[in-house]
């Protein structure tokens, strides 16, 4: 089932998408007939209380990077407000010259879960998401923590919607596409923590709640992008994430800057 969060008339709800039609997955909110996708607004389809993301997850990706394979998953955080949806704007701060695109693989939780297992893991996945881990390349390096980096309004890219019904996430091709010429192209059986391993390591740190997220890394190929670029993120099973970039519109013009 592909399940998106919609804005319908001033109401806000889960539907699952079925040829092009949302069925409303709120039976309290009355209705009785699919609704026409183009007679609504898609919002991001999650509402995370925490975004918990891997740096290094890729084996090529950590050659490319110059990085040591690490023994123990690096888990870093995005903000909540970072999070778009498909079809948003990647909005580039002035803060920066270099932001990256990068393709993940997003995790859902479903259900609550503290120390659980691999094994237990997947009863507390609720679906998986295509996600763009943007980065601000020359303050993370600058930094040397992600905080800000990462952490900039617009991001966390998730969506377009949420599939339920994956058979296999450690087995899935990742591809991101600017401008529709390939600049990524990795699978997940190439991921050096697993997804369930991931969730239940991240569980003996911290509660993950329903609606979370984890990003799972991204494969090698990452690079800059620019205003006017569209950056799409296919994941086969998943869906396809397409999101515009655009110039922060408060930055500052350096000629108006100028006093006389
Ligand atoms: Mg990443």
């Amino acid at each position: 089932m592909r399940v998106l969060r919609v804005l319908h008339q001033e109401r806000i709800f889960y539907g699952s998408l079925v040829d092009n039609a949302v069925h409303c997955l709120n039976k309290e909110l009355g209705y009785e007939a699919p609704i026409p996708l183009k007679e609504l607004s898609v919002l991001p389809p999650v509402m995370p209380t925490k975004i918990v993301c891997l740096a290094v997850n890729y084996r090529k990706h950590a050659e490319e990077c110059g990085r040591d394979i690490p023994e123990e998953p690096i888990l870093f955080l995005k903000p909540p407000s970072a999070v778009i949806g498909c079809g948003q704007a990647i909005v580039l701060p002035s803060q920066s010259s270099r932001v990256d695109y990068e393709g993940e693989l997003a995790m859902v939780i479903g259900k609550a879960c503290r120390n659980v297992t691999p094994e237990q893991a997947p009863e507390h996945v609720f679906g998986y998401a295509c996600a763009n881990d943007v980065t601000a390349r020359d303050l993370q390096k600058k930094d040397g923590l992600f905080a800000r980096a990462k952490g900039f309004d617009t991001f966390a890219p998730i969506g377009p919607w949420i599939e339920t019904e994956v058979k296999d996430p450690a087995n899935l091709s990742i591809k991101t596409l600017v401008n529709n010429e390939l600049r990524q192209d990795g699978h997940t059986s190439d991921m050096i923590f697993p997804p369930f391993d991931i969730l239940s390591m991240i569980s003996q740190v911290m509660t993950l709640n329903p609606g979370d997220v984890i990003l799972t890394g991204t494969p090698p190929g990452i690079g800059p992008i620019k205003p006017g670029d569209d950056i799409r993120i296919e994941i086969e099973e998943v869906g396809i994430l397409i999101n515009p970039v655009a110039q922060d519109p408060n930055q500052p013009d350096a000629k108006t800057t100028l006093t006389q």
